[in-house]
């Protein structure tokens, strides 16, 4: 398989290059597949769900399997997926698709894991070690170096601002060991990523050691998240029948999304297996995307804080692969758009519970109303679903109808809200909203008690050159 650079698709790279790259620095492009084939037919018998390590690799070899032999695939596989995924119904016409249960109780897991295995493949034939060098506003720090603790052949250092992470946050990234360096910087986030900058372009340091930035618009890391949504879509359809009493559905996704990498994936995906009928972009009050699917008009803003802090995301990297992959007529068809504020959140969080007796985390929240929205809207058949109001100020559906909404009128679709972060990560929020909290896993708690290992550093760039040559 080769990988095209989104802004010039004349230059073609291999899924190593792509990997070790992150981006083409010439360009700033993206990598995005070359071809998107779809899966071998076996895979659409029906009364035959594969497991999800079937799925991984079916779509590996796909993807990879020039590049690396089976033996690899299956050991890169097996190691980055040591944890369940849980596909369950919720309610009528509803399931939740769990993707917490990893080692961070995030769904970036999915992808750092499986990235983290893939680069120490490819670093296997140097003789020396790689360094990954990234900078963390909270979340993606504690992914990155879980993901590659213990990976041979690698060393990551993760810096953060000190005292500006939430507690958990800090407990998660502070407390690593081994051949995980987290370093506590004096300064903001802004800073931190400014120092990692400097590093990057040091003629010195460079020469001493190999650098990458294993950052999140790494095509290794968005791949295996295609695995989930096929695997998801062939169990919901094999169960449908006996858990809702619907036979062949309409499999429609909802996606909470922040950078837009898990719909992305949510989309290539859809290439493989086409039974996919679509998606719900489900945003927070950062409306960007929502905004660009009904008007075409992408204008990045600065990102707003919001209680889904991990889709605070104002100018989504992940625009960039869309935009080359899709026409937007496609998007309109197959995607509708959704956004929330805050109360809506906390609403969501209350509703879900109130009706299911089931707990969202406040991410998985703002997909979950995305879908109610979608059923109370698109099932009652009228054509004016939208009052009129000004969507770009009203949270709410993003005023135009993709194809799919025809089966939700026929009570024939779907939807499995796709459930990213474990509810226990945000007992404040949830306690706010239904005044009770969930019992957080004995791994987290333990987590909770590990002393934090962190080195300080001023933010100034030579302590931390100073830390990166002594290793
Ligand atoms: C990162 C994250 C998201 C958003 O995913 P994107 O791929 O950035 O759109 C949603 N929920 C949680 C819990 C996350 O950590």
């Amino acid at each position: 398989m080769v990988y095209v650079d989104t802004r010039d698709k004349s230059i073609q790279v291999s899924f190593r290059d792509a990997t070790l790259w992150g981006m083409n620095p010439q360009t700033g492009g993206l990598f995005i597949p070359g071809e998107i084939p779809p899966l071998n037919r076996n895979f659409f018998l029906k009364d035959c769900t594969p497991s999800f390590r079937n799925v991984a690799l079916e779509i590996s070899r796909i993807f990879m399997g020039d590049e690396i032999p089976e033996e690899g695939i299956q050991q890169i596989v097996a190691e980055a997926f040591p944890f369940k995924i849980v596909v369950a119904p919720l309610s009528e016409f509803t399931y939740t698709l769990e993707l917490f249960h990893g080692p961070t109780y995030a769904f970036k897991d999915f992808g750092a894991r499986f990235m983290a295995r893939v680069m120490s493949y490819f670093n296997r034939e140097e003789n020396q070690p790689l360094h990954i060098l990234t900078a963390t506003s909270g979340d993606t720090g504690s992914a990155v170096g879980s993901a590659f603790y213990g990976v041979p052949g690698i060393d990551v250092t993760i810096l953060y601002p000190k005292g500006r992470i939430s507690p958990i946050q800090e407990q998660q990234i502070g407390t690593f060991t081994g051949n995980i360096h987290p370093v506590a910087v004096e300064g903001s986030f802004d800073d931190c990523q400014f120092l990692v900058k400097q590093a990057f372009t040091d003629v010195e340091l460079r020469k001493t050691m190999r650098l990458s930035s294993a950052n999140s618009i790494n095509i290794a890391r968005l791949l295996p998240q295609a695995f989930y949504y096929v695997y998801a879509a062939r169990v919901v359809q094999d169960h449908a029948l006996n858990d809702m009493d619907i036979s062949d559905p309409e499999i429609i996704f909802s996606v909470p999304s922040g950078n837009f990498g898990n719909l992305t994936a949510g989309f290539i995906a859809k290439e493989l297996y086409p039974s996919i009928s679509g998606f719900v972009a489900a945003t927070n009050s950062n409306r960007t995307m929502p905004i660009w699917f009904t008007t075409e008009n992408y204008i990045p803003r600065p990102s707003e804080e919001t209680l889904a802090s991990a889709m605070d995301v104002g100018a989504p990297s992940n625009y960039e692969r869309i935009n080359a992959m899709y026409f937007h007529e496609n998007l309109q068809k197959n995607v509708a758009s959704f956004w929330t504020d805050d109360d809506g959140i906390l609403n969501a969080i209350r509703n879900c519970f109130k009706t299911t007796g089931y707990v969202l985390d406040p991410h998985s929240a703002v997909a979950w109303a995305a879908w109610k929205e979608c059923l109370a809207c698109f099932s009652s058949g009228k054509t004016d679903y939208f009052p009129g109001q000004d969507y770009e100020i009203f949270p709410g559906l993003c005023p135009y109808q993709p194809q799919w909404t025809e089966s939700v009128q026929k009570k024939n679709a779907i939807g499995i809200v796709v459930s990213t972060a474990h509810p226990s990560k945000f007992n404040d929020i949830i306690g706010a909203a239904i005044n009770r909290t969930v019992t957080v896993p004995s791994k987290l708690q333990r987590l909770m008690r590990l002393p934090i290992t962190s080195v300080d550093i001023k933010n100034d760039y030579r302590d931390l050159k100073s830390i990166l040559m002594s290793y």
